[in-house]
């Protein structure tokens, strides 16, 4: 059942509209190291809340990616902690610990904290829950609570939504692309979203050094496991080669899961001293277990997480979890 039909979701999803109507003013951020999802819904809803009339303050300090600068750009982003607010929404967010430290210790003073997610992941640390894992993006979930505050959908809210749905389903083509994400899709297009024009922007929009980069990250992919297994790498030489910003990568994980009769897809960034960990997986492999097990989080089929130590070893304890994991299926 999708949220969609699921009447406890809807139930919940009603219950969050009633509180926010009755809030005197409310923090809205998603999760660091911001993606097309956290950014996108972040900014819709913030745009909702305000189109409703309710006093709503967008949190962000961090960095955005330049690739996803349009989707925030003409925000009002509050840096500082605002003066009068009772409430905080939390989206994309699997735990605590993936939101900035300031917008953090605001939730302390929230006499409610609304959690809207779609991670396996999630801790449930808010006062209200609404934790889908067959939603395909949390922007789709945004969608259903703008809906229900009967806010009238723009298209300043639904290019941020849109943004979030096709990044989150690799333009409706994962495993979690259904029914409600197709769905979603419909009622954003029909308020002037144009794929094409966002799928330029998204992706026919690569600097070269990008490309470069791939390429050369496309060269260490190697077979493991007796084939099950595909690893990609981005050393920091590799950065460095090319001057490529590392926050600018993404997507380098899709070749080495579009390689044929593997189950699961990894990719491992060198950073200082850390190496950070992407994991895809085309069949039965829970990926999320390993992720959390090492400190990180995601979804069954796309999770990720930062070890500590060389990309030598930090590859090799990766794959011992993957052996683990996968002997226990046998
Ligand atoms: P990535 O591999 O970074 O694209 O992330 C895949 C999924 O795992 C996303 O849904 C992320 O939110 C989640 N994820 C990645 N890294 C972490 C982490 N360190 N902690 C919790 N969740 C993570
Ligand atoms: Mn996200
Ligand atoms: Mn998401």
């Amino acid at each position: 059942v999708d949220g969609v039909s699921n009447i406890r979701y809807r139930e919940t999803v009603k219950e969050i509209a009633e509180r926010l109507l009755n809030s005197s003013g409310v923090i809205v951020s998603s999760h660091i190291e911001p993606d097309g999802d956290s950014i996108g819904c972040m900014v819709a809803m913030w745009r909702a809340l305000r189109a409703k009339g309710i006093n709503s303050y967008l949190i962000w300090e961090g960095e955005i990616p330049n690739r996803l600068k349009f989707v925030i750009e003409n925000c009002e982003i509050t840096k500082e902690e605002p003066r009068d607010y009772d409430t905080a929404i939390v989206l994309d967010s699997g735990d605590l610990n993936r939101l900035q430290p300031a917008f953090r210790n605001m939730l302390k003073n929230c006499r409610v904290v609304i959690n809207i997610d779609h991670h396996k992941s999630n801790s449930m640390f808010g006062d209200i829950n609404l934790v889908d894992v067959e939603s395909s993006s949390a922007a789709e979930m945004a969608l259903d609570l703008i809906e229900e505050l009967g806010v009238e959908l723009s298209f300043d809210i639904a290019l941020p939504l849109y943004v979030g749905l096709i990044t989150d389903t690799g333009n409706f083509s994962y495993a979690n692309t259904n029914r409600k994400s197709h769905l979603t899709a419909i009622r954003l297009i029909s308020v002037g979203v144009d794929p094409y024009i966002i799928h330029k922007v998204l992706n026919e929009n690569k600097d070269i050094k990008f490309i470069l980069l791939l390429g050369d990250a496309l060269k260490s992919i190697k077979l493991k496991m007796g084939g099950k297994i595909a690893v990609i790498r981005i050393t920091s030489k590799m950065l460095d080669d090319n001057k490529f910003d590392p926050r600018e990568v993404n997507g380098f994980i899709e070749y080495a899961r579009a390689v044929k009769g593997i189950d699961v897809a990894v990719l491992l960034r060198e950073e200082d001293n850390k190496v950070k960990v992407s994991m895809r997986s085309k069949g039965k492999v829970d990926v999320n277990k390993i992720a959390m097990a090492l400190g990180g989080g995601g979804h069954e089929k796309a999770a990720g997480c930062e070890v500590e130590g060389d990309i030598d070893s930090v590859e090799r304890t990766i794959l011992n979890h993957l052996e683990e994991l996968m002997g226990s299926y046998k």
